[in-house]
């Protein structure tokens, strides 16, 4: 068992953290305050292919692999979050599905523009009264002579208002539940695609979050990704490699507030003394070290079993799961160690703090996961 990393990946992760140091940190809190989704920042991303992350070179993309595609979104979510998270999604939902369900025309079209940062990516399953349970889709497609027509509306779709392209799911046969799931690839220049409401967050507020509202949405036939009625089961296996990335963005988010957490422990002084010296202080600092590097292993773990082709429906549910609540921990003691100063936005912390939480919700609730572990280890049995 090796746990060293590749000259390579060394190099992969000293390029991300240079480049959320250079373009990221010193935008944080001015996107974060208003709720700004940085274009450009992505372009550069793009440049140094972190928007094709696994897309393999003939269509544009970096052609790397899951340990690398954690390295990346880990750097960037320690610096902000919410750019881990619009990277996250991007890579893992939109361009991961058409990468692993599109036909070739379909991946000539669409992949090298979104490696490239040249078109932003969405990807919509959500809808107001499909959430957890996605076999509730009610968005309809019908077919007709020019393809399909699509009506319905995704709720909290990341990108929804900034993509150029998303991959939609709709109901194409009803009455059967998740079998009668379809996937679709759709322009957002489609006169039919509307953007609905913008979501004002708690937290990930560089990191657009918009209702998608398909009224009469008229595509072509090919629009249809992968199998008709496949839409459902696609959707889980896209999402047994975004949960990775979302583990990943989880750790990023606990290791930036541990970061913060640290350096302050040895400036601020109380009683005379740094108040790092007092044990209490201490003991919180070694929990939130102790849980991180778990999470890194499971995280990490889950990345090198995919990179081996191995299903990882357990690894990559553990991994978001976990590391998720230790963020959320890891964030809460962060603030904690800062105290009242923890508190204010003048200070990082409770930035970390917002953003954590999203984790145990994305790409699966916290409870989701338990389900889907639950369910592998005793179909294990
Ligand atoms: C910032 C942000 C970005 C997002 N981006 C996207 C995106 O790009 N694309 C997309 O499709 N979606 C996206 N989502 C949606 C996200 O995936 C859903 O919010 C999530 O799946 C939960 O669905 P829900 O909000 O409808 O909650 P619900 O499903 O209504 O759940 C409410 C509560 O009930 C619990 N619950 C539900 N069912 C069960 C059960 N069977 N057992 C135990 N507990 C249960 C849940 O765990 C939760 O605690 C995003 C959400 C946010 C906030």
């Amino acid at each position: 068992m090796d746990f060293g990393f590749t000259e390579e990946q060394e190099l992969v992760r000293a390029t991300a953290r240079e480049f959320a140091q250079g373009e990221i940190a010193p935008n944080v809190r001015e996107w974060d305050a208003g709720a700004i989704f940085p274009v450009e920042l992505f372009k550069k991303a793009g440049e140094l292919g972190f928007l094709g992350v696994l897309v393999p070179p003939e269509y544009g993309g970096a052609g790397m692999g899951y340990v690398e595609y954690v390295t990346i979104i880990e750097e960037l979510s320690k610096v902000d979050p919410a750019i881990g998270l619009s990277v996250a999604a991007h890579n893992s939902l939109c361009t991961g599905h058409i990468l692993l369900h599109g036909d070739e025309e379909q991946k000539k079209r669409y992949l090298p523009k979104l490696a490239t940062g040249e078109w932003i990516g969405a990807w919509g399953l959500t809808e107001p009264t499909a959430g957890s349970d996605a076999g509730g889709t009610r968005t309809s497609a019908v077919r007709n002579e020019e393809g399909w027509t699509l009506n319905g509306s995704k709720t909290f779709t990341t990108h929804g208002s900034v993509g150029q392209v998303a991959v939609l799911f709709a109901v194409t046969t009803p009455g059967i539940g998740h079998h009668g799931i379809s996937a679709f690839i759709v322009e957002s220049a489609n006169p039919g695609y509307k953007v609905g409401k913008h979501e004002d967050k708690l937290g990930m507020r560089a990191s657009d979050t918009a209702e998608v509202v398909l009224d009469d949405c008229q595509v072509p036939p090919n629009a249809l990704v992968g199998e008709e009625g496949g839409g459902f089961t696609g959707a889980m296996e896209v999402l047994d490699g975004g949960r990775i990335s979302i583990a990943a963005l989880a750790l990023g988010t606990a290791a930036g507030a541990h970061g913060h957490a640290l350096a302050y422990a040895g400036e601020r002084e109380q009683f005379g003394r740094p108040i790092g010296s007092f044990q209490a202080v201490q003991w919180m600092l070694a929990d939130m070290a102790t849980e991180i590097e778990a999470a890194r292993l499971l995280t990490y773990k889950a990345a090198a079993l995919k990179d081996q082709g191995r299903k990882v429906t357990l690894e990559s549910s553990m991994a978001k799961l976990f590391s998720s609540e230790v963020a959320v921990r890891v964030a809460n003691n962060a603030i904690q160690v800062f105290g009242g100063y923890g508190y204010v936005k003048d200070y990082p912390v409770e930035k970390y703090y917002r953003d954590a939480k999203l984790c145990t919700i994305g790409e699966g609730t916290s409870e989701i996961q338990r389900l889907v572990i639950a369910r592998q280890t005793l179909g294990r049995m």
